[in-house]
């Protein structure tokens, strides 16, 4: 049955790998016209059911968009899962029929941004420990606090933040709310200089005194904490597509690099055979964990342990293969503007958010000992 699913899946693989090479760009700013581009496709929607706009298209198929499009540019790759996984989801599956309908059309359409806005200083894993405060006001809340490394900062209509209505009950007092860009005291900060995914403009952000009515809270009051936890898995499962799609890009442009080399060489040279058909064979295996997450996803039964095992392996191994395909290319690699020295950058950031690979270390091993 799961060797089908994938069979189906080769030929959305194609349609994706084709828009991907042929429509997408790479360069150094936001990349607007990329988006522009998927959401015409319907692909800013690509897993919403399509009563709400979307394409109602798989889980498994969504996580191979990720996968196509950040073999090509993977900062437009986390802006659409982090826009879909985090910034739509929640929507979907917390908000009233009054918000669904204000923002879901528009989400799944492409023409409104959706970002996430969690981490603070001093609250990245340790999320619970967050000091955005929400006080209680006629109508509403009162949003004070500041936001770090917010995806699409800036650039987003609709951003999920959360805050607590009372910091003594730690992570059950946290609320999630839904801001609009241009929200009186909702402030971004400038794109943060980081050593890859440039293009995906990641900010803080500043409350001052914003005002969210009440109609914006989504789900109840200390809700929270579960609503950003439970949205991990999907988010994960996204990020080792985009490693996958790292991984794939540094492997294909190397080989395509070494065909030059003649037989003699490369038994000259087989320690660099033998690792690159390791990690050939790495890559596929680190596929059929991030494929395999995505189908348990999609079945609605539990994935932690399977997402946070594809996100762990993939971009770990992102990390490792271009490292090793930069060692395989020479020196004309490093420079900056070359896709490897690119695919090398941007694979760094994949095992650090959506929760660090430490972290998914532990969570796979609670999840194994069940001490969830
Ligand atoms: C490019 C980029 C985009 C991002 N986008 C978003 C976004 O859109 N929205 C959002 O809310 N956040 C976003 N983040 C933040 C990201 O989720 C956090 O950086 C991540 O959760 C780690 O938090 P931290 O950086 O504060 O590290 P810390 O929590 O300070 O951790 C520092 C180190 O200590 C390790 N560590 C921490 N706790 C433990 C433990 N208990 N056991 C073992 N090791 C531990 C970590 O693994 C890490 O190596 C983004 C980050 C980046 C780099």
């Amino acid at each position: 049955m799961f060797f089908k699913i994938f069979e189906e899946a080769a030929s959305k693989r194609k349609e994706y790998r084709a828009f991907a090479e042929n429509e997408l760009d790479t360069g150094d700013r936001f990349p607007y016209e990329n988006l522009a581009k998927a959401a015409k496709r319907g692909f800013m929607g690509c897993p919403i059911p399509r009563e709400w706009g979307g394409l109602g298209e798989s889980f498994l198929n969504y996580i191979l968009l990720i996968e196509e499009i950040s073999r090509v540019c993977a900062s437009t790759g986390v802006i659409i899962a982090v826009h879909t996984s985090v910034g739509t989801y929640p929507v979907l599956l917390f908000g009233s029929d009054d918000q669904k309908s204000r923002y879901i059309p528009g989400l799944a359409g492409g023409e409104l941004l959706g970002a996430f806005a969690l981490t603070e200083a001093g609250a990245g894993s340790d999320a619970a420990a967050l000091s955005t405060t929400a006080t209680v006001v006629d109508g509403g809340y009162l949003l004070n606090g500041c936001k770090l490394f917010i995806t699409a900062g800036g650039e987003a209509d609709l951003y999920i933040i959360f805050a607590t209505v009372d910091r003594s009950l730690g992570a059950r007092g946290i609320t999630a709310f839904l801001v609009e860009k241009r929200s009186e005291g909702l402030t971004p900060g400038k794109p943060e200089k980081k050593m890859g995914l440039n293009r995906s403009y990641t900010t803080e952000l500043r409350m001052e005194d914003l005002f969210v009515p009440e109609r914006n809270r989504l789900g109840k009051e200390g809700e929270g904490f579960s609503i950003a936890m439970s949205l991990l898995d999907g988010g994960r499962i996204g990020i080792s597509a985009q490693a996958l799609g790292l991984t794939g890009a540094a492997l294909d442009y190397t080989i395509e690099k070494m065909k030059g080399r003649s037989e003699k060489q490369l038994k000259e040279e087989q320690e660099l055979s033998f690792t690159l058909a390791d990690l050939e064979a790495r890559f596929e295996a680190s596929r059929l964990l991030s494929y395999k997450a995505a189908v348990i996803k999609q079945s609605g039964e539990r994935c932690t342990k399977e997402a946070s095992m594809a996100k762990v392996f993939a971009s770990d191994l992102a990390v490792e293969a271009t490292t090793k395909c930069l060692n395989f290319v020479g020196v004309e690699n490093i420079k900056s503007d070359s896709p490897l020295s690119r695919y090398f950058c941007d694979a760094k950031v994949t095992q650090i958010y959506e929760g660090s690979n430490q972290i998914q270390r532990i969570v796979i091993a609670r999840e194994l000992l069940k001490l969830y």
